[in-house]
């Protein structure tokens, strides 16, 4: 088992030069695609020690998305429980509203660098569309989002907002019509453009380089989260947490925290319950396997085959978790615990009603697993990420829970 101690420099030295967190991560790919990867991964190294690059994403990060963004105690919240105090490191507040943006505007700004003219996903819910579509708009790229018809009949205010900001929504109309078929479709796509474009992916998944750059990229959260913190408080937080879809906002606060002491929780859909295809709790309940390129916890049958998946917030439910996190639990300096559908939205509405702030689902799962350790811990502080503002979420809230009387009259 590892502790804090043993992460010095543990950024510069995970994953190693095969991509490999331990062991898992690496990079499976078909061999028409390995000399791409090797060209991306050779223009990441370059640039990421660039003073030219660090500074231009630096100006990005401050002038175009707002950050530094704030860390704020949940005063009100945290009263409930006792005394022990609850803090959000306010991710919702980045533009677009979520931090996916983070990553996004470090694959644009890498893909300008290396002279492509086109950025080319995937998208499920349409929050990585819209991030990377913003990102385009901003570098003067072109812009191709594969996405499921069954998504883009669901996700209607997203496509809209991809395709105002000038990007080209491609419906995949074969198979399930979802996800994993626009994966497909997207990697496609890119086999036959990779000259001129570049892949661009939503979390820390796929294969390397990409689980390291989206962690690199959002490592920003977690390092300025730190610096907040111990300016408020004097000192740094007993415990932090996130939720972990792919895993990339986590992984970016954990960044900022594997090496102090602070104990760390990764917080994964339980959904309705452990039942095969109740949840998309991968590292709860999955087994070691390859899926995307990448080697992981994955949900999947005694095939290889990825199980069907499920959680109330949509940007959650993937079938298996990044390489880093696998890493992290297996050397035991991270734990991964698992947050229902009811308590991630009684959370949501807690949140609403005591601190005025409308969370997405996802990251409602990680203020829940924050109000479980207040009601257990008496003392001490929890810094959660709030990942993202929960706009995009109220119409089909309201649907299903109204505005969460029932969760007051308890
Ligand atoms: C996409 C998304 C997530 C899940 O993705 P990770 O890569 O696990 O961070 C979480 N919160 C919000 C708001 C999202 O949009």
């Amino acid at each position: 088992m590892k502790t804090y101690q043993d992460f010095t420099n543990y950024l510069k030295n995970y994953p190693d030069e095969n991509g490999r967190f331990g062991e898992f991560g690496g990079q499976y790919l078909p061999p028409e695609l390995v000399p791409a990867f090797e060209e991306i991964t050779q223009a990441y190294q370059e640039i990421s020690h660039s003073a030219q690059f660090i500074n231009e994403l630096r100006r990005i990060r401050k002038e175009f998305q707002g950050r530094p963004t704030p860390v704020y105690h949940c005063e009100r919240l945290s009263r409930l429980f006792g005394a022990c105090q609850i803090y959000l490191k306010r991710e919702d507040l980045n533009h677009t509203g979520a931090h996916k943006l983070n990553h996004c505007m470090g694959e644009g700004l890498l893909a300008k660098h290396m002279g492509k003219k086109k950025i080319i996903a995937e998208t499920g819910a349409g929050q990585h569309g819209v991030a990377l579509a913003t990102a385009a708009a901003y570098f003067g790229l072109e812009c191709d989002i594969y996405m499921g018809e069954v998504d883009i009949a669901k996700q209607h205010p997203n496509v809209i907002r991809m395709k105002m900001l000038g990007a080209n929504v491609i419906p995949v109309t074969h198979g399930l019509k979802t996800l994993k078929e626009a994966v497909d479709a997207a990697f496609e796509g890119y086999l036959k453009e990779y000259k001129d474009a570049i892949y661009c992916i939503g979390s820390v998944v796929g294969p390397h380089p990409f689980p390291m750059m989206v962690r690199d990229f959002q490592a920003v959260v977690g390092f300025e989260a730190r610096d907040q913190f111990v300016e408020m408080t004097g000192e740094l937080p007993d415990a932090v947490c996130a939720c972990v879809g792919g895993g990339s906002n986590a992984a970016g606060m954990f960044a900022g925290f594997l090496d102090q002491p602070v104990d760390i929780y990764g917080i994964e859909p339980l959904g309705r319950g452990s039942g095969i295809g109740d949840h998309a709790a991968s590292m709860a309940y999955g087994t070691k396997g390859v899926l995307h390129g990448f080697e992981s916890y994955v949900l999947q049958d005694e095939k290889g085959e990825p199980l069907p998946v499920y959680s109330i917030a949509s940007g959650l439910d993937y079938p298996a978790v990044g390489p880093e996190h696998a890493y992290l639990r297996d050397c035991g300096r991270v734990r991964y615990e698992t947050v229902s559908d009811e308590e991630a939205m009684e959370a949501f509405f807690y949140l609403c009603r005591y601190e005025g702030i409308i969370p997405a689902i996802e990251s409602a799962h990680a203020v829940a697993y924050a109000m479980r350790y207040a009601k257990a811990h008496h003392h001490g502080t929890i810094l959660v990420n709030l990942s993202g503002r929960g706009d995009k979420d109220i119409d089909y809230v309201y649907e299903k829970y109204g505005t969460g009387e029932q969760f007051f009259q308890k």
